[in-house]
């Protein structure tokens, strides 16, 4: 059973690779985070070593080697993720790869295939990516390397071309619904609220869902950016100050606040039907911006939040990138 939400064509694909027996040996699966590029990768490792006979029935759910993958305790399945570096950073490190690659030369200890899941591939290290180009070149026999990554701008373009590559696109927010309410039971309203939040990432819907702190955050994340568009400088000083104490929620902060631009400026342009809003919730006050800002204001606070966020993630002083986009966030 493709126990898989969405990324039909995908599941198509690689269910017809095991029931052909046309395995390769690397897929990458890209897309943006909690899209479901990590549950497609431990359900195609399953496929690849189910214990059942029929081709057609692989993964069955139920034989061990299903279950063991289920649970990440398969000997023959080894998954790999970054790991915090001193900056708290996420990263794959070159130690972590000699480590692997070490494993994936010992050969299968009872399985048809010796399976590397690389989780968040866009993490690795300059070394460690290097390191595992060798890999890819010539891999073991019966090893299959499943990547996942966000950005493939970060990956090395052998990397791309040695991997069959699924792109996995945003879910609906119809699809997101309905998985929310059939198999995670949650109800109607609330399934809908999120499905729209969670702008096609069933995996933080299902969060969402199950812990009701990311809706807090996420509304208090909303609430500093209105702070910021109604104060003048010096308030929106003090916030940015405020705000640079805590690093490691900027990224989801600036998410937030991207997504409530992206909402204003499909309101400003008139947007068409097949674009839901993400704050859907928030209509009144998006519309409400939508009107008193220019189409050029709104742009321009769309891209200096990007270019925000890049900053951030290539460690430039959080406060000063924080003071920059709000000098360039509309006055009151
Ligand atoms: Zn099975």
């Amino acid at each position: 059973m493709w126990s898989i939400i969405g990324h039909d064509w995908a599941v198509d694909l690689l269910q017809a690779a095991v029931l052909h027996q046309r395995i390769g040996h690397a897929y990458l699966f890209t897309g943006p985070a909690q899209v479901g590029k990590a549950t497609l990768a431990r359900v195609f490792a399953q496929a690849l070593n189910c214990q059942s006979d029929y081709l057609n029935n692989r993964p069955c759910g139920v034989c061990r080697a299903c279950k063991l993958i289920a649970a990440g305790r398969h000997p023959d399945v080894r998954v790999l993720t970054p790991e915090l570096n001193s900056r708290g950073q996420p990263v794959i490190k070159i130690e972590q790869m000699r480590e692997l690659q070490k494993e994936l030369s010992l050969g299968t200890f009872e399985a048809r295939y010796k399976i590397a899941i690389l989780a968040d591939f866009d993490a690795a290290n300059a070394n460690a990516a290097n390191a595992f180009l060798k890999t890819l070149e010539e891999p073991p026999p019966n090893v299959v390397l499943l990547l996942t990554a966000t950005e493939t701008d970060a990956l090395l373009p052998t990397i791309n071309s040695r991997c069959r590559t699924f792109q996995l696109r945003p879910l609906t927010v119809p699809q997101v619904v309905e998985a929310l309410q059939n198999q995670w039971q949650v109800r109607p309203e609330l399934a809908n609220q999120l499905a729209h939040l969670a702008n096609g990432r069933l995996g933080w819907a299902v969060q969402a869902a199950q812990d009701e702190r990311l809706l807090n955050t996420r509304h208090e994340q909303l609430g500093w950016l209105q702070q910021a568009l109604d104060g003048r400088r010096p308030a929106r000083f003090e916030l940015a100050d405020k705000l640079s104490r805590q690093p490691e929620e900027l990224d989801t902060i600036l998410q937030t606040w991207l997504s409530w631009w992206r909402d204003v400026l499909l309101l400003a342009h008139g947007r068409s039907a097949d674009l839901p809003l993400i704050n859907a919730d928030q209509q009144a006050k998006l519309r409400q911006q939508a009107d008193k800002w220019t189409a050029d204001q709104i742009e321009t606070s769309l891209t200096q939040t990007q270019t925000a966020l890049w900053q951030l993630e290539r460690n430039a002083n959080v406060r000063l990138v924080l003071e920059n986009l709000f000098l360039i966030y509309p006055k009151p």
